[in-house]
């Protein structure tokens, strides 16, 4: 008598197959086990589902089939992972295939179960014992924060400002951790792939090579497989990861830490959009582990929750003082916070890059042999590339954006749908020699800096040597360790970049950073602009300063346009607390988040009309359901980005009060999302808890 096994599949996104398949088995196998079976034509990987699971509708005609192989080897993921996998398809309204599907690594869904046990004997689920070395002498500040840590259960918002020592504090709480609870596991994520090579550098450094194993979308995926089937054994104690990690098998958790909580990369931007750090809360709810998320400027949906009393909060308000021999500076020998310049631009000629005072200040770093570092938000040359005699600008022929200028192999870029081509000799429109690049990016102003600064020495009378670090400068493998690695060791007096190089460094030798043309964000019609801006350039001066031996006269220069905007007031008191509870009783009045809730519904068709028209028709459907359940439906209006790759693209906003009204009418309107038709609509999607709107 055959087993009945209810079996999640890689569903695709739009079929309405939304929860498991049935399929039978000659053996029981258990929930959680990894199998193979047939599906249409193919044979897929699966995961075998709880039995009590309701399986998809359109699954009760199919002739039921034959599982086809079991990964007997691997054990089997666990409830609370499939808990974890069941609530985030259900809160981002996704299928459960999709999620666990893509939970798992990609190298699984490709090796049958004998090739898998041939290839890959799994590790010893035996945790290694923990050989490590002892953490630094803590600080009056940490060692607080740490006794609080482990007084209570959290979770836990560790409020740090930049150069406070978080990363030692999260060293330590794992370290506690692994002390306490010989087969404990620890999960740690940061927002960005090039956050985590000196974070791992760290924790190999204190815990062992042995201990550690990184999760992110830039490794192989053999070692993709590798570090999976090692967190899933329990043999490796310390996951360091991106977003993805938040997925991570790890039988034995016991603590997520959140980096940066507040970074928009923690947001997954396509398939299923979902929020690392909120499902890293939620996880730990459900594996009984502890939360920690860590930000000098953290979100204000988790400062509101702390507020609320619903996260503890942590406080490290000053920077650890160096040179202190055991480590535990005191307040005194503490580096203060650089000090804030505003420029204010209207008082300078109207195409003025670097204002003469900030130049002048720049020169007087370098002749104290100190770094410079210089941000503008907007990578190669020129956005933008015009003819001088006609209209023609350098439009991508599939997207409403303009293509970027690049010098470097005199390309025109799209940064979008990623279109190349080389710079066209001459105007395509008119036959004009003569088209010039308007504004600039890094690439451009790494080149006028140049010019600006021909004339100036090192102290030793060596020319002034300036790098730039953006994505292009750094996407060949390793280029930006070495970039890094020539900034730290000095071998650069400033260096040029995006807000790549605004984050978590800890450069040691950087006593100025400009912010330039941050305005644009001033003014965006996002609510959560001020936001981000305001975090960014609390980020970026984050860098400057961390040595006490120079951080009295450490600066953090910002040229605008707006210098009475009130959160330059902020900024320049370093008052985070202050901005934000400005910006939330802002939000409150306006009842947006975190004192509403908000979900996007994205079309993309091949015109504008269709998708608005899907959007519109899916919301008169939903009309009563709406307004029953106190939710509002917006007008259908064109994105940010109207057209990408040809396609076009529409959203609609829908907002309510409460959480759960808002998830109740997603649940009740995705049949009718479904049963919507349009012609021309190529694919829908909805966004809970949109970051960008
Ligand atoms: P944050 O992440 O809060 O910006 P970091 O964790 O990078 O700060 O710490 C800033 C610097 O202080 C680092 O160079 C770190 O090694 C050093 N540091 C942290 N804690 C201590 C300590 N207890 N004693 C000495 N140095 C410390
Ligand atoms: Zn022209
Ligand atoms: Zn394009």
């Amino acid at each position: 008598m055959p087993h009945r096994l209810a079996v999640v599949v890689p569903t695709p996104a739009h079929s309405s197959v939304g929860g498991p398949l049935s399929y039978l088995s000659e053996l029981p196998l258990a929930p959680g086990t990894l199998v193979r079976v047939p599906l249409a034509k193919r044979e897929v990987l699966g995961v075998v589902w709880d039995p009590s699971s309701t399986v998809g509708p359109q699954d009760v005609s199919r002739a039921e089939r034959l599982v086809a192989a079991a990964f007997d080897s691997v054990p089997p993921l666990s409830r609370t992972w499939r808990q974890l996998v069941t609530f985030s398809a259900t809160y981002y309204q996704r299928s459960l295939g999709e999620i666990a599907l893509a939970a798992l690594p990609p190298q699984l869904r490709e090796l049958s179960a004998k090739q898998f046990a041939r290839r890959l004997k799994p590790s010893a689920a035996q945790p290694q014992a923990a050989t490590r070395r002892d953490g630094l002498a803590l600080t009056p500040e940490q060692r607080e924060v740490l006794a609080s840590f482990d007084a209570a259960p959290g979770p836990f918002l560790l409020f740090g400002a930049t150069g406070s020592g978080k990363t030692e504090v999260y060293l330590q709480a794992v370290q506690r951790l692994l002390d306490r609870d010989a087969q404990a596991q620890a999960l740690v994520m940061v927002p960005e792939i090039n956050l985590t090579p000196q974070l791992q550098e760290r924790f190999v450094a204190r815990f062992g090579a042995d201990q550690v194993v990184a999760m992110n979308s830039a490794m192989t995926p053999l070692q993709r497989l590798k570090s999976w089937l090692a967190a899933h054994g329990g043999a490796a104690r310390i996951v360091l990861g991106t977003r993805m990690a938040v997925f991570a098998s790890m039988p034995r958790l016991r603590l997520l830490i959140v980096d940066e909580e507040h970074d928009p990369s923690y947001k997954q931007q396509e398939g299923a959009r979902y929020s690392a750090r909120d499902l890293a809360v939620y996880r730990g709810k459900l594996e009984g582990a502890k939360v920690l998320l860590g930000s000098a400027t953290p979100s204000l949906e988790s400062w509101h929750a702390a507020e609320r009393g619903r996260y503890r909060r942590l406080l490290m308000a000053s920077r650890v003082g160096q040179g202190d021999s055991h480590g535990a500076a005191g307040a005194a020998a503490a580096p203060a916070f650089p000090s804030v310049r505003l420029v204010d631009m209207n008082l300078h000629p109207r195409h003025t890059v670097f204002s003469p005072p900030l130049l002048e200040a720049i020169r007087q770093r370098i002749g104290r042999g100190e770094q410079s570092l210089v941000f503008l938000n907007r990578r190669g040359y020129a956005p933008v590339l015009a003819c001088t005699a006609c209209d023609w600008k350098s439009e991508c022929p599939h997207c409403s954006a303009y293509r970027v200028f690049h010098k470097i192999d005199r390309s025109l870029r799209c940064h979008h749908c990623g279109l190349a081509e080389r710079v066209p000799r001459a105007c395509p429109e008119c036959g004009n020699v003569d088209i010039a690049p308007l504004g600039r990016g890094t690439e451009r102003l790494e080149e006028h800096l140049a010019e600006l600064l021909a004339d100036v020495r090192q102290p030793n009378g060596d020319a002034v040597r300036i790098a730039r670090m953006d994505a292009d400068s750094t996407r060949l493998k390793g280029a930006l360790e070495q970039q890094l690695a020539r900034v730290h060791a000095g071998d650069v007096e400033v260096l040029v970049g995006t807000q790549m190089v605004t984050k978590g460094h800890d450069f040691r030798r950087i006593t100025l950073v400009a912010a330039l043309n941050a305005d644009s964000a001033l003014f965006s019609s996002d609510f959560r602009a001020p936001e981000r801006l305001f975090s960014l350039l609390m980020q970026a001066a984050g860098r400057a300063g961390r040595d006490a031996a120079q951080a009295r006269a450490s600066e953090m220069w910002v040229q605008t346009w707006h210098p009475r905007h009130p959160l330059f007031d902020a900024l320049r008191r370093h008052d985070y607390p202050a901005f934000a509870a400005r910006q939330l009783e802002e939000r409150a009045q306006a009842g947006m988040p975190p004192f509403g809730f908000q979900a996007l519904v994205r079309a993309e068709a091949r015109s504008q009309e269709a998708a608005q028209a899907f959007l519109r028709a899916a919301a008169a459907a939903a009309a009563e359901l709406a307004a029953a359940a106190h939710v509002t439906l917006y007008s259908a209006v064109p994105m940010g980005l109207q057209r990408l790759a040809n396609v076009e693209r529409a959203q609609m906003l829908v907002e309510s009060a409460s959480r759960g009204a808002l998830q109740r009418f997603l649940a009740a309107w995705q049949p009718v999302l479904h049963a919507t038709r349009e012609k021309g609509l190529l694919r829908w999607a909805v966004d809970v808890d949109p970051l960008a709107i």
